[in-house]
């Protein structure tokens, strides 16, 4: 079944992001389970107001980042047990965004899949690699590095990777089929090799992902589902996006 899950990053004040969230509760209702599951990650701000409009619809409610401790001297951090307390169960990890713009390490969001793991929620792991690194043929190894760096050796029952190029997201600009198809097939065996079966594993694809180009991208054999950002900001193209297969 794909997983849709829309990134909504620093976007979304109280009126847009309930109207928002109020839309895609609107189309999900009576519309998820069959086929779908749809995942919304609003700003830590007004998550638990979005929780509200989502009530009965079937719509997930996720974190874009969280704190690698529980409690403690760390300003401005917002704990795993913090986000499941205004109700939302997913958490995106590792997003390029992060880890190029606040320096995150593998080490950093590998101690964040742990705390938020061990905190009940679900975690989903981005990684990806750059145009530089896209361009000089290294992106399989930059993807199996981080694979191998940000992941715990610890596998849980329900766990998601997105394989995200960070030239891809935001630009317009998206992998190729085969592109998307041979890096997620290279993800598999990276997992295979470390984790043996690779039951609850999903794996998405992110970068530019829209109404227009998301049958075809969904389609991929390895491809479970997409991370989408800027086409989820709108509940129609973001709700064409997830009845795309
Ligand atoms: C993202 O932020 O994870 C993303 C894929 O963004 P966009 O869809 O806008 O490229």
């Amino acid at each position: 079944m794909p997983l849709i899950v829309g990134n909504w990053k620093m976007n979304g004040l109280k009126a847009d992001g309930t109207l928002l969230a109020a839309g895609v509760a609107a189309k999900a209702k009576g519309n998820l389970g069959k086929g779908r599951e749809v995942v919304v990650c609003p700003p830590f701000t007004i998550i638990e107001r979005v929780q509200s409009k989502l009530i009965g619809s079937g719509v997930g409610l996720g974190a874009q980042d969280c704190a690698p401790k529980e409690s403690g001297a760390f300003t401005g951090d917002i704990s795993p047990g913090m986000i499941k307390e205004v109700g939302a169960t997913w958490v995106i990890l590792g997003h390029s965004e992060r880890r190029a713009g606040h320096g995150e390490s593998d080490a950093l969001v590998r101690a964040k899949v742990e705390a938020a793991e061990a905190a009940g929620l679900t975690t989903i792991v981005c990684v990806g690699e750059t145009l530089e690194e896209h361009d000089g043929g290294r992106a399989k190894d930059v993807v199996a590095r981080q694979l191998q760096g940000s992941l715990p050796e610890k596998r849980p029952a329900r766990w998601v990777v997105a394989y995200e190029p960070v030239w891809a997201i935001g630009s317009g600009r998206t992998a190729k089929a085969e592109v998307i198809g041979a890096m997620h097939r290279h993800i598999i065996v990276q997992l295979q090799r470390r984790f043996g079966k690779l039951d609850g594993v999903q794996i998405l694809y992110g970068g530019s992902v829209k109404a227009d180009n998301a049958r075809e991208i969904l389609s991929i054999d390895g491809v479970d589902g997409a991370l989408v950002g800027g086409a989820s900001l709108k509940s129609e193209e973001f709700w064409t996006i997830c009845s795309a297969r």
